[in-house]
């Protein structure tokens, strides 16, 4: 342990009400991994905090100390944010209360909430915050960031749906941040990231939902081509009730994929229908009618059901590597180019996700909330993923190529919680217009840029930036 860091552990030991974890703990070893097992780190210090406190006195130890301290909710980091060699992890684990107001639909959720403890909370109300798709992503990151899932294009983005937080800044103060008080800060931390202070409390708006109609489809790669062309023709007339996500793989080897699918190119779909059941059957008989799948299943889902249903599919320290990006338009080319990339995609677990926005988060005006790109309605998230430490050049590789490929067709933009850890340089095109601004919000609240443990908002950023 440096000296820093053991000063660190010892200006909290008599006031901490949480537990602070030294790398002798036998607790350690579990504590300290994150989600993707390809950016561990081992860290000197896990500060689990227990309330708000602890994260008060946690910010201002190591802020005085200067130790590198990284901030962990649900530690789901794709570049691996959440913890750092050597340095201090501010673990809010321990902090995951929800508290639920039917009356006013909403709801105040702690800052180490999992979508999970939002999700089970808000439920037993009959009701729904839009956030991801996978129940143990950490909310934290995920809203500050923006937040896209299910219900973007019925309800906006998760940080459309915030009314208030209440955070620890750099200086140890805890403030909070509404649309009448601090309302900068409000602004920046609505798509700004982790940049400006520990998020202790989020309010929430949520919304009246309890089920869903899902169709879940398969079809062959050779008909890639003529279903995705319908997808990008037909999206843009649907109603905002409508999700169609489609994925681009190798079948999996499982009972509802067609055998002989299996281990071939396939396009996978998710056809989700938020409003009344019988128009949404009418919605989904047309999709599935013009698709034509090999396989597919149209049923009625709780919504803990459609939470929950990818929670396997990415599991807790396999091997994760990522680029994102934006399209205006889908072109035949660069639909053949995905598809072709599969040919030679060495993992059977990695996928080409395509997602259409719109809807009520494109309506929110561009200038309202620092989140990057609201203007480009197809994203497209190009995840690796396998298990062997040996293969991760190869599959890191195949991610690099195909995104070079696709890059002079995509928009500039990317969404900040799509991008691993290698790409600094493209924070300011994440928030184009909006970067200027966020730079000064940052100089306001963190001066000395103690939380750089993220897509870093910094001066530095501006001269390398990619347009
Ligand atoms: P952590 O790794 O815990 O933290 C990441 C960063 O967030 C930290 O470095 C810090 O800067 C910041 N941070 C965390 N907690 C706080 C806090 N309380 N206060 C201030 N800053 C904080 N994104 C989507 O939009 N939609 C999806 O459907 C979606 N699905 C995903 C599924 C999986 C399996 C994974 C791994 C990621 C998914 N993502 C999705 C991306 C996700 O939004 C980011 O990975 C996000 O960072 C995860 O949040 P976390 O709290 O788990 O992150």
């Amino acid at each position: 342990m440096s000296h820093a860091v053991a000063e660190v552990a010892g200006a909290l030991r008599s006031r901490f009400a949480g537990e602070i974890l030294c790398p002798e703990d036998s607790e350690f070893a579990a504590a300290h991994t994150i989600w993707n097992g390809m950016v561990q780190r081992t860290p000197g210090l896990i500060l689990r905090c227990a309330n708000v406190a602890d994260v008060q006195a946690a910010v201002r130890a190591c802020s005085v100390a200067g130790v590198l301290t990284a901030i962990r909710c649900g530690g789901h980091s794709l570049a691996g944010f959440s913890s750092c060699d050597g340095g201090v992890v501010l673990d809010l684990s321990r902090m995951r209360d929800v508290t639920v107001d039917p009356s006013r639909r909403t709801a105040r959720a702690a800052g180490g909430c999992l979508l999970g403890s939002i999700d089970t909370a808000t439920q037993a109300a009959g009701l729904a915050f839009p956030a991801g798709v996978v129940s143990h992503t950490g909310a934290s990151g995920l809203i500050l960031g923006g937040g896209t899932g299910w219900l973007t294009r019925l309800c906006g983005l998760s940080c459309d749906n915030v009314e208030a937080f209440t955070l620890v800044t750099a200086d140890g103060a805890l403030l909070r941040a509404d649309s009448g008080e601090n309302s900068d800060l409000y602004w920046a931390l609505r798509g700004g990231g982790g940049n400006f202070g520990v998020v202790t409390e989020f309010e929430l708006r949520l919304h009246p939902i309890r089920c869903v109609l899902l169709a879940s489809a398969w079809s062959k790669g050779a008909d890639a081509l003529r279903v995705l062309r319908f997808w990008r023709e037909f999206m843009p007339a649907v109603p905002d009730a409508l999700k169609w996500n489609v994925s681009l793989m190798l079948a999996p080897d499982t009972a509802q994929v067609p055998a002989e699918l299996r281990g071939r190119v396939a396009v996978s779909h998710g056809v989700a229908w938020f409003g009344g059941e019988d128009e949404g059957r009418l919605w989904l008989k047309k999709i599935l009618a013009a698709v034509a799948p090999s396989a597919a299943c149209t049923e009625t889902k709780s919504f803990l059901a459609l939470q929950t249903m990818a929670d396997s599919e990415f599991p807790h320290g396999a091997r994760y590597y990522t680029k994102s990006g934006y399209f205006l338009q889908l072109d035949d080319s660069t639909i053949e180019r995905m598809v072709e990339s599969l040919a030679t995609v060495p993992s059977a677990r990695s996928q080409i996700e395509l997602a259409y926005l719109g809807g009520a988060a494109a309506r929110v005006d561009a200038a309202e909330t620092a989140f990057g790109d609201r203007g480009a309605p197809f994203i497209t998230n190009l995840l690796a993923h396998w298990n062997d430490a040996h293969h991760d050049e190869v599959n890191v590789a195949w991610v690099r190529r195909l995104f070079a490929t696709l890059r002079p067709r995509m928009k500039p933009g990317v969404y900040v919680n799509f991008m691993s850890g290698d790409e600094a340089e493209r924070v300011p095109e994440a928030y184009s217009a909006r970067w200027e601004r966020l730079l000064a919000i940052k100089q306001k609240y963190d001066p000395r840029n103690f939380f750089r443990l993220n897509q870093n908002i910094r001066a530095a950023n501006t001269a390398r930036s990619v347009s």
